[in-house]
């Protein structure tokens, strides 16, 4: 029997309490819903604007156990969660990602394989699990090549290249010796991501596609319109529904994709996946008639998604470490909506905020 949604007055229980738990909580707040938290880091950014918290362990069963019994619904904000906790939730309780989503998304091999398996282009790859698989994978892949660790890599952690001249093991051993994969490193022309909703019926929504710059591994700033034909745009959101539709998703889902233009043909590759709200759609809570925090809100408690419209033309730009210094210049600027995080420590390479600097469409 499907399951009721959760009334305006219910519970969403959010695992992990970052910047994107914070935003999950103030749209779920301007639904009627209210927000419990649980991270076990009690500086999390998300506290501060939900109704209840528990600070405990992601293996605490006690403590998960009261949670599941306190909430009627729960979803994730990162995608490192254990898939065990996700699980035992999952006994007691709605949720929303399943955990496959998870699974698949937390191990870049697996994440590969689904979408090898579903026909959709990814840049060439080999798996490492021993330093002595390294230069038959490179034979697949050629160089330069991009060594990943297959689990916990985010912001272009847990990666190292191999150049020309390069030695592979220093690679390997950059990585920690850990499981991994291998990719060829792709001469994309720019980086896009597409981002669909999914709801509980199997009704899905997508955004408009995206582009993006990273600096340094992390996002920098994200564009829309994108610079890509309607065609490229097309396939990107079919692709991303496709995912969607094979694991079942419920909420939101980011493909992050390369666009690559073998002599004047485009073509997509697709770099990873995201089973969450994602940094590269920020864009939306200012420029869209839903936001993807609202629309992942809706998705797993059971509601019918959101207008996804685009309503503007838009750059949001991270605030990363001492970027943040200037919040009272930007607070000034005509046409920039401002969004900080509430992070009391600054560190480089810390996400503290973004601007969405909008114009009109066109
Ligand atoms: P990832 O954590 O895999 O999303 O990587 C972070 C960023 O590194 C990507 O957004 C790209 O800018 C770059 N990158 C990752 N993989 C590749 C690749 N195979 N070829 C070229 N650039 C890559």
């Amino acid at each position: 029997m499907a399951e009721p949604p959760v009334p305006p007055g219910g519970i969403v229980g959010i695992l992990g309490g970052g910047q994107l738990g914070r935003m999950l909580a103030l749209a779920a707040a301007e639904l009627g819903l209210a927000c419990h938290v649980y991270c076990p880091d009690p500086k999390s950014p998300a506290f501060a604007v939900s109704a209840a918290r528990t600070i405990a362990a992601y293996d605490d069963e006690a403590s998960l156990a009261a949670f599941a019994d306190a909430v009627d619904v729960v979803t994730f904000e990162f995608e490192n969660v254990p898939v065990q906790t996700v699980r035992r939730l999952a006994e007691r309780v709605a949720v929303a990602p399943g955990p496959h989503s998870l699974e698949v998304a937390q191990d870049r091999l697996s994440e590969k394989q689904l979408l090898s398996d579903l026909g959709i282009a990814v840049p060439a790859y080999a798996p490492v699990a021993a330093r002595s698989d390294i230069y038959s994978a490179l034979a697949r892949t050629g160089r330069p090549a991009i060594l990943k660790t297959r689990r916990l890599g985010y912001d272009g952690k847990g990666q190292a290249a191999i150049g020309h001249g390069d030695d592979p093991h220093g690679a390997w051993r950059a990585i920690g010796e850990v499981p991994a994969i291998l990719e060829a490193h792709v001469p994309f022309e720019r980086e896009i991501s597409a981002l669909v909703a999914r709801a509980r019926d199997g009704t899905v929504s997508a955004f408009d596609v995206a582009e993006n710059r990273h600096v340094s591994g992390i996002l920098a700033t994200t564009t829309v319109p994108a610079a890509v034909s309607d065609e490229i745009a097309a396939q990107a959101l079919a692709i991303a529904g496709r995912i969607a539709e094979a694991l079942g998703h419920v909420g939101v889902l980011a493909v992050e994709m390369f666009v690559v233009g073998a002599r004047g043909t485009p073509r997509l590759l697709v770099n990873e996946i995201a089973p969450r709200v994602h940094n590269s759609a920020h864009w939306t809570g200012d420029a869209a008639a839903t936001s993807q925090f609202e629309q992942h809100i809706r998705a797993v408690a059971g509601w019918p998604l959101g207008d996804p419209a685009r309503l503007a033309d838009v750059v949001m730009t991270n605030l990363i470490g001492d970027d943040v210094a200037r919040w009272r210049e930007i607070a000034a600027e005509p046409g920039a909506r401002l969004h900080l995080y509430g992070k009391s420590e600054v560190h480089p390479g810390r996400k503290m905020g973004h601007v969405n600097r909008l114009s009109p469409r066109g």
